[in-house]
């Protein structure tokens, strides 16, 4: 039987889509505070996790990003504000889907099935869970952050792997020196989106055949970045 956690701080709201979800046939846990349902999320084996962005402790971004860093776990996460479902998407959390409430539970029941279906059929393939990113010759290693251009083996910093794994791993899509910066460095780190730029020089230098002519990493002028397919 698929095992579901639901992270949500309004009771009435959880309590709600547990009992549609018991109606369809699934073991439902609920947990009412952030930090105790990451906890959950990343010790337990669960089949799928529903997790509302504002909670306490801990909001659905951390504790979604922190799944993500672990577990390929489907992960629907759900909010009472379009704009942070927009805000979400545009972090490139990678979340499997995204609701704004109030939903209807039997439209909840839907995605559910869809994304267990969806998994069981990637488990299934024996496709690779994402351990390992290859694009035209560049080939990262995620769990041993390592990273090879045609084979050869090149040296990266930390943030220079982190945020060429983060374009890698979302291609084709445009990111703002700003998005970038705040999703690879602190909020306290010292530096600006001038950060972001330097680090880009560093990894094109690697990766790149001719850097005046980037392959890989797009500059879109007046916008940001883009890793190209
Ligand atoms: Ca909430």
């Amino acid at each position: 039987m698929s095992k579901i956690l639901i992270v949500e701080d309004e009771e009435a709201i959880a309590d709600l889509e547990k009992d549609y979800l018991e109606l369809s046939g699934f073991e439902v846990d609920i947990e009412h505070r952030g930090d105790v349902g990451l906890k959950r999320a990343l010790t337990e084996e669960f089949n799928l996790i529903i997790l509302d962005l504002m909670l306490p402790e801990m909001d659905g971004f951390d504790i979604c990003r922190e799944i993500r860093a672990q577990k390929n776990t489907p992960v629907i996460m759900v909010s009472a504000k379009k704009d942070d479902i927009d805000k979400i998407r545009g972090l490139g959390l990678g979340a499997d889907d995204y609701m704004t409430k109030p939903f209807s539970p039997s439209e909840l029941v839907a995605r559910v099935k869809a994304h267990l279906a969806r998994y069981e059929r990637l488990i299934g393939t024996g496709v690779q869970e994402n351990d390992i990113i290859e694009i035209r010759g560049i080939k990262i290693d995620k769990t041993a952050r390592r990273v090879w251009v045609n084979g050869e083996e090149k040296n990266f910093t930390t943030k220079e792997f982190d945020l060429l794994t983060f374009l890698a791993q979302n291609p084709n899509r445009v990111f703002t020196k700003d998005e970038l910066f705040r999703e690879i460095w602190d909020m306290e780190s010292v530096g600006d989106i001038a950060t972001v730029t330097v680090h880009i020089k560093k990894i094109r230098e690697k990766i790149e055949y001719n850097t005046a002519k980037p392959q890989y990493i797009e500059t879109i002028w007046g916008v940001g970045y883009r890793f190209k397919v």
